[in-house]
């Protein structure tokens, strides 16, 4: 068994401990380390087909194994990462190492779903983003068709000009754009219509209180049913329950369920064996399971 494996889904959430200077100095401190020595890693969380149940992408996840404070969940290092700008660093190594997975998984021809990669608010307009991403992605021969860009909606709207012309940019060379998060920030509806993304990431906080609050319900549906008349692919985050399953399931038709529900975020050690017994369930049936 891989080591990480047992603490994958075991983060520190919350830790006043580790909101101190000597924290922020030790992280900023030991991140080339941590790239080069692989204490940083990433795990892949299934997105499931509502309509099929079949596994259709993955999305990336970065996880730090610090020698110190133990395993850290990306929403205690990102943060500072984002504030002192060493987050481009980190997402080029990230782009390197799911570009590097899909090869191996590709050779090995186990998983071909597309990989979504979680891309930083300001990185999005630089040019040195989409120059690594084609740098590394011939590097390791991928298909930009095989990596979906998830993108804040915090962070296109802030820059919407120059966000359009970069997602258009990434777009014409074949990626996938997804907007994380979605209905949380601050965009209209008319930013919705300008952008030329593929997807929208409805966030969590719109389905947990589905199906029992029947405003939150509504909410949803009207949401869905905006993006999928906007032609867009809707992902719906954090589904942990069948009830909440079969809300969707009868809402609406071609949806893509990401939670708890089917599948925590995985390392690739345990998506293999966690693809056997999912495939190993037939259709539906796994829903009342
Ligand atoms: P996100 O991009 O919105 O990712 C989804 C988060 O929801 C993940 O948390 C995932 O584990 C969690 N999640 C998925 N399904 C469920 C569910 O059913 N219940 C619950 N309670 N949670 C669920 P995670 O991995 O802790 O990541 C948190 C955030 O950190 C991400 O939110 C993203 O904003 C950021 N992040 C993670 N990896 C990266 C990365 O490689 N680069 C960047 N820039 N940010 C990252
Ligand atoms: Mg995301
Ligand atoms: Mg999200
Ligand atoms: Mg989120």
């Amino acid at each position: 068994e891989h080591p990480l494996t047992a603490y994958a889904n075991h983060v520190i959430s919350y830790d006043p401990a580790v909101h101190t200077f000597s924290f922020e100095q030790e992280v900023l401190k030991s991140l080339d380390r941590a790239m080069k020595e692989d204490e940083l890693f990433l795990v892949y969380q299934p997105k499931i087909s509502a309509d099929s149940y079949r596994l259709n992408g993955f999305e990336a996840l970065i996880r730090w194994r610090h020698p110190v404070y133990g395993l850290l969940s990306p929403e205690i290092f990102i943060p500072i990462l984002e504030q002192h700008h060493r987050i481009d660093d980190v997402t080029d190594w990230v782009i390197d190492r799911v570009a590097r997975q899909i090869s191996e998984w590709g050779k090995s021809g186990k998983h071909s779903q597309k990989v979504a990669v979680n891309i930083p608010g300001e990185y999005i307009t630089s040019s040195r983003l989409l120059a690594v991403l084609k740098k590394t992605l011939d590097y390791y021969h991928v298909d930009p068709r095989q990596i979906e860009l998830e993108l804040t909606e915090t962070s296109v709207v802030q820059s919407s000009e120059s966000a359009i012309r970069a997602i258009s940019l990434f777009r014409e060379q074949g990626f996938s754009v997804a907007l994380d998060d979605f209905g949380t920030g601050i965009s209209s509806l008319s930013f919705l219509r300008q952008m030329p993304i593929t997807t929208l990431k409805i966030d969590k906080s719109f389905v947990d209180g589905v199906p029992q609050s029947e405003k939150d319900s509504a909410i949803l549906d009207a949401i869905i049913t905006l993006g999928q008349s906007l032609n867009l692919d809707i992902v719906i985050e954090g589904v942990e329950t069948a009830e909440q399953v079969l809300f969707l399931v009868t809402t609406a038709r071609s949806l893509t369920i990401q939670g708890y529900y089917y599948a925590k975020p995985m390392t690739p050690d345990e998506l293999a064996e966690w693809r056997t017994t999912f495939s190993a369930v037939p259709d539906g049936n796994y829903l009342l399971s």
